[in-house]
């Protein structure tokens, strides 16, 4: 019997631990810290071994392979003795596909992978046997150990990405790329393109590639690469030949001998970036031969998933939209970017680097106050404190959300789009997002 270790009892650990156990693996997974009780119920019903609290070389050694939990960098000691050991280390991604002979569409990016995997979910789904798993709902391998679809739409991070071997998506979408976790990439963005570049990279010449043709990093790491599958770009800005782009307001999908057109102003989702999003996503559905009635009807219904560009109430003709998932300055930017009236925006956070001059014209433009909402907030001020006339502080969402209730005036919005992760006053983006719907309904 092969015995599979498992560094990381978590969503992608427990996932892999169950399906591994259903190969017929010896099973251990090994945790540094706490496995939550619900995960520690899973692995005991199913008769797995596991320790938390620390990692015993014996147990961990003895593997024949082991799958390293996303959150795990690769600089750390164990991984590297493993792979001293010539132990094969491979990602669950890697691992749940070895087990299914779906069809896979894969998506990555930096900004746009959740929206974009939900949308081209709720469309496929009405037509064919799709489940939507990794970074949203079940994780992959937990999913392949309980169902057996015949389409899965994959959210897939640059993390996930990192450990695949022959991994191969049939139609794979990288939505744009940013800096972001460089920390994980030696603070080289060149590392994390190419972490992102990795979902085509077992593609052949029958796969699809569809990514924003509008995207400098994207478009300069193509020209100099060699790319086996089908290019099908999607673009704001031109006319493509083969992929989607937009005209008169309307979305363009050429395929080989397959069209599709969709006014964007029938699109569920608003903003620039959502029609990036729709573009990709009717894109797979096309090359996947859903009807177009079907593309049309689902995109037009589509509502969107919690805490991005959310629409929580609308209180004296002012409208509150909770964008809390907006953790880098590029998510904040199409937020602005599809504010259509005066907006109070509360921004801050952890700042991870950023670098805010690409905001400035949209805040000139759009922005009447600003709320800094943050334990630090001096770099927000000193950016943004030349473009608009006020700026206030505050460290608490109930008065940031009161402050911008007392500003706000009819037919204006009140945006939370922080542009910086959450970690110094939430536990994460959705606890951020919460309290300010929470705020906002108490007004
Ligand atoms: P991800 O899963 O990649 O984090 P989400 O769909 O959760 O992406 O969206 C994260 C944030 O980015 C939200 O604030 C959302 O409004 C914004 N966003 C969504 N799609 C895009 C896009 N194509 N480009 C830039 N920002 C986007």
């Amino acid at each position: 019997m092969k015995r599979l270790v498992i560094l990381g009892g978590g969503e992608s650990g427990v996932g892999t631990a169950v399906l591994g156990k259903k190969q017929g693996y010896d099973v251990f997974v090994s945790d540094a810290g706490e496995i939550s009780a619900v995960k520690k119920e899973i692995l005991t019903q199913h008769e797995i071994e596991f320790e938390e609290a620390k990692h015993s070389n014996e147990q961990i050694f003895s593997a024949d392979i082991v799958m390293k939990s996303p959150g795990i960098p690769d600089s750390v000691q164990l991984v590297k003795e493993l792979k001293a050991k010539n132990i094969p280390v491979i990602s669950e991604i890697e691992f749940a596909s070895r087990y299914t002979n779906a069809t896979i569409i894969g998506i990555t990016g930096s900004n746009g992978k959740t929206t974009t995997t939900a949308l081209t979910h709720y469309i496929l789904k009405n037509e064919v046997n799709a489940v939507m798993a990794g970074n949203i709902g079940d994780s992959f391998a937990m999913s392949v150990a309980i169902e057996s679809p015949d389409y899965y739409v994959l959210e897939l991070s640059s993390f996930q990405l990192d450990g695949i071997k022959a991994f191969k998506p049939h139609i794979a979408v990288i939505t744009n790329i940013t800096p972001d976790h460089l920390d994980r990439y030696n603070n080289n963005f060149e590392e994390y393109i190419a972490a992102k570049f990795r979902i085509t990279m077992n593609q052949d010449e029958n796969d699809f590639l569809i990514y924003d043709g509008d995207d400098p990093v994207i478009t300069d790491w193509i020209s100099s690469h060699t790319i086996k599958a089908k290019q099908l770009p999607f673009s704001l800005t031109k006319t493509i030949e083969e992929g989607a782009y937009v005209t008169n307001n309307t979305i363009n999908i050429n395929l080989k001998n397959k069209s599709f057109v969709m006014p964007t102003i029938n699109l569920g989702l608003q903003g620039n970036h959502n029609v990036k999003n729709a573009m990709a996503a009717s894109t797979v559905a096309k090359l996947l031969d859903i009807r177009k009635q079907t593309i049309r009807e689902s995109m037009e219904h589509f509502q969107g998933v919690e805490h991005r560009l959310e629409t929580v109430l609308k209180i004296n003709h002012v409208q509150y939209i909770n964008d809390s998932k907006a953790t880098n300055v590029n998510a904040t930017f199409y937020a602005l970017d599809s504010m259509l009236s005066d907006t109070v925006w509360i921004v801050g956070g952890v700042d991870k680097g950023n670098d805010y001059d690409e905001l400035l014209p949209l805040v000139r433009e759009k922005v009447k106050a600003i709320v800094c909402l943050g334990v630090d907030n001096t770099k927000l001020m000193n950016a943004f404190s030349p473009c608009v006339d006020l700026m206030i502080e505050t460290q608490s969402m109930s008065e940031a959300v009161k402050i911008a209730y007392k500003i706000a005036e009819r037919g204006d919005n009140v945006l939370l789009s922080p542009a910086c992760a959450s970690f110094d006053l939430y536990e994460n983006y959705e606890d951020r997002g919460n309290q300010f719907k929470q705020a906002v309904r108490s007004l």
